[in-house]
Formats: C-alpha cells, sequence, structure tokens
C-alpha cells in the first residue's frame, strides 16, 4: 500500500484545504490543556506556507449539536493557539460554511492561514452529505487529509471531499503518512517478540482488533475492564467487576486460538478490588480468584504488575492500547503507572495508541520515552483489525 504524500503533489503558490484534528481537551474556561493535535499538525501546515500556498485550515471540535453556531464549541481557542505557534496571523470564519466564509476562503492570498469554524456546526458533516462536501472541495485546489484520528470516518470533510480532487492533487498530510506507517510496519513486520497490551473499559470495542492482533503477536497481556470477561469466561468470581456477558464466548475463542498460535494470554493473578466505584470506597488488593462478592476490580494488583513487567523484559515490540485501570482516580491509578513505566524502561519500539493511553503516559511523564504516540485510538484499532480508513483509501496509489 502506497499512499499519496504531499511532497510528491505540486501545492506551490496553490489554494490548499488541510484536513486537521484539532479536537483538543479544553478546561471549563476553554483553556487547551493539551495542544498536542496542533503541534503535530504543523509540519504540514509550515510546508504549505514555505510553499506559498494559501491555506485553509479545517477541523471538529467537541460534539456540537449541529445545525447552527455553538460558542461552547467554537475553534476561535485554536485560532489563538495556531496565531502563537506559528506567529502569523489566522483569518478566522465567523460561523458555518456561508456565503462570507466562501467569499473569505475565495479572497485568500498566498501564504494567508485561514481557520474553518467547527465542521461539525454543519450537520451534513458527519452525514458525509455531497453537497457539504463539494462545497468544502470547491474552497481549494489541493486537499490534504492530516486528521489521522478522524481518518476512520466516513465524513464529508475526510471523505466526501477527496472525490473532487484527482490524486494529483490531493494528499496524506505528514502527520497521517507516518501514522498509517508505523502502524503498517508494527503490524506486518514487527521485530520478535511482539507484545501487546490491551486495556481500557470494555472488550466489545477492542475485540476485532484483539482477534487480529492473535495471530501477529508473540504475547498479550489483558488488563483494565475487559480482563473481567476474560477471568468470568475462566469460571472466576468476578463480583461486580466490569463484565460483558454476551462476550464471554468470544473471549474463550480468543484464548483457544491463541493456544493454537502458540500466542501466550496473560491476564491478571490478582487485582484491586473495591466497595464501590469511586475514589473514596473502600480498596484492598485480592487475588483474582478471591474477589468478594459485590466488590469490583478497578486496577491489575502488585503481582500482575510484576508479572506484566517480567513479561514485557524480552519485548522487542510493544503495542499498548487502554489504561490497566480507572487511572483517573489514584487510587485506581497504580498499575498503569507501573506498565507505563515498565513500556518506558523497555528497549523495545513501543507504540502507544488510544486517547485515554496516550493521556496517561502523559501523567507519567513517560511521554518521551516512547517511540511513538498515535493522535488516534479509534483509527489506530481499526488499523490494527487490518481496515483501510475511508479516509485514507481514496489517497492510495497502489
Ligand atoms: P477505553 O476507552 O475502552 O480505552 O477505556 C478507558 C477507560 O477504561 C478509562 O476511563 C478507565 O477508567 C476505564 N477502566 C479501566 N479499567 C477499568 C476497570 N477495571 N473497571 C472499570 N473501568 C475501567
Amino acid at each position: 500500500m502506497k499512499l499519496q504524500e504531499i511532497k510528491n503533489i505540486d501545492v506551490a503558490g496553490k489554494k490548499v484545504f488541510i484536513r486537521c484534528d484539532f479536537n483538543v481537551p479544553v478546561d471549563e474556561y476553554q483553556n487547551i490543556t493539551d495542544d498536542r493535535r496542533i503541534r503535530s499538525a504543523l509540519n504540514t501546515i509550515r510546508y504549505c506556507i514555505d510553499n506559498d500556498c494559501a491555506v485553509i485550515l479545517a477541523s471538529h471540535f467537541g460534539r456540537p449539536k449541529g445545525g447552527t453556531y455553538e460558542e461552547e464549541y467554537s475553534l476561535k481557542p485554536i485560532a489563538k493557539r495556531l496565531h502563537t505557534l506559528l506567529k502569523r496571523d489566522i483569518v478566522m470564519a465567523n460561523g458555518i460554511v456561508d456565503d462570507e466564509t466562501m467569499q473569505l476562503a475565495k479572497e485568500l492570498k498566498s501564504s494567508e492561514v485561514m481557520l474553518l469554524e467547527n465542521l461539525r456546526f454543519e450537520k451534513g458533516e458527519t452525514k458525509n452529505d455531497e453537497e457539504l462536501s463539494k462545497k468544502l472541495a470547491s474552497m481549494a485546489e489541493v486537499y490534504i487529509n492530516d486528521a489521522f484520528g478522524v481518518s476512520h470516518r466516513a465524513h464529508s470533510s475526510v471523505e466526501g471531499i477527496s472525490k473532487y480532487f484527482d490524486i494529483e492533487h490531493k494528499a496524506a498530510g505528514f502527520l497521517l503518512s507516518k501514522e498509517i506507517e508505523f502502524f503498517h510496519h508494527i503490524v506486518h513486520n514487527p521485530k520478535r517478540p511482539f507484545v501487546s497490551i490491551v486495556g481500557g473499559s470494555k472488550v466489545s470495542g477492542k475485540l476485532e482488533a484483539l482477534y487480529n492482533l492473535v495471530p501477529k503477536v508473540d504475547k498479550i497481556l489483558i488488563g483494565g475492564g475487559m480482563a473481567f470477561t476474560f477471568l468470568k469466561a475462566l469460571g472466576e468470581e468476578v463480583g461486580n467487576s466490569l463484565v460483558e456477558d454476551d462476550l464471554m464466548p468470544e473471549a474463550l475463542k480468543i484464548m483457544a486460538q491463541a493456544k493454537e498460535l502458540g500466542v501466550k494470554i496473560y491476564l491478571p493473578v490478582d487485582v484491586i478490588a473495591a466497595e464501590a466505584f469511586n475514589s473514596e470506597a473502600f480498596a484492598k488488593v485480592v487475588t483474582s480468584k478471591e474477589i468478594p462478592l459485590g466488590w469490583m476490580g478497578l486496577d491489575i494488583g502488585p503481582a500482575t504488575s510484576m508479572l506484566f513487567e517480567e513479561a514485557l523484559a524480552d519485548a522487542h515490540t510493544i503495542l499498548w492500547n487502554g489504561p490497566m485501570g480507572v487511572y483517573e482516580m489514584d487510587k485506581f491509578a497504580k498499575g498503569s503507572f507501573k506498565i507505563s513505566h515498565a513500556v518506558a524502561k523497555s528497549y523495545a519500539t513501543t507504540v502507544v495508541g488510544g486517547g485515554d493511553t496516550a493521556d496517561l503516559v502523559r501523567l507519567t511523564g513517560d511521554e518521551e520515552e516512547m517511540t511513538f504516540i498515535s493522535t488516534g485510538g479509534g483509527a489506530s484499532l481499526e488499523l490494527i483489525e487490518g481496515k483501510v480508513l475511508p479516509g485514507v483509501k481514496a489517497l492510495i496509489i497502489e
């Protein structure tokens, strides 16, 4: 699979529409708390500015109702941050993609940067509406997708729009290319032993990825809430822990397939169990076989952290998606922190995917030690599942 890349098309002096993923976290005062997604897009934006392009940037942000402008979801704070990072004025669109916005885009000159308002103010965006795709496409001569985080969604600005450009006039931005290349390499050519750590709340969201991982990896370490579906399927009493009963047969199937292929699956041998799902709840370490009735496992225990650390020791590639416990509460964050440190300490190629896990390694201070932190959670899981992302399909040359 080869992607059309921005450096292989002629963008010089052209009007370029760049779909970015500026869906950053903000606090209650609309302050951006982590601008990594904005900074990750700068390479592509600067490349276009250096090539005298007129640059139109577009992104979604949060979950507005759609159909109208909502101040709470405005991209104005992003425009400010872009202004600081790029050290140049940003032309900000007023609201939805109306005549005024179209006029602003039309008048945009070489080396100027314009930011459209939140694409999800347009009802058609998430419906991949043809009218909207066409309108967005008409703004520019070149389309660049640099929004890895939404490339698994068939939305107007991600998929629909790309149909209006031929392959000489559309491409993947630097960030998208890097993400796709990395995951492709990891999934198809990993240095072994290849160990995958999977956690988070639900098996359902990661089932396809697990199926796809089993034939590719040497070991899978399962933590987080999803471990309890596996433990219960094996006949353990898991109390009130998070369980998806209907997926127990699938969990058994995954374990049987792993056994057949000689892939080792590690499950927690102990957990931090609590009487209730809150940080004040009474909590204690118990073995996975002794979770009291009515209690719930909210983190992996110390023995499991040690076990997982040992299993990671010989890894040459580590792929991590999903925290080991409810890391948002200090009391249940230890397991995730220990695993983060173990991954960071390792000499393996380490890839962290998923918003929560990326957030976690920032909290643990291990961010710099990881080889690659993906900006997209759902998108990276779909790549592992072996799917071709809708936003990427139109950019493939061979
Ligand atoms: P996901 O979005 O599936 O990656 O799940 C991330 C969420 O899983 C985080 O918000 C964690 O708090 C949650 N989580 C991790 N372990 C557990 C657990 N044992 N019980 C309930 N939730 C958990």
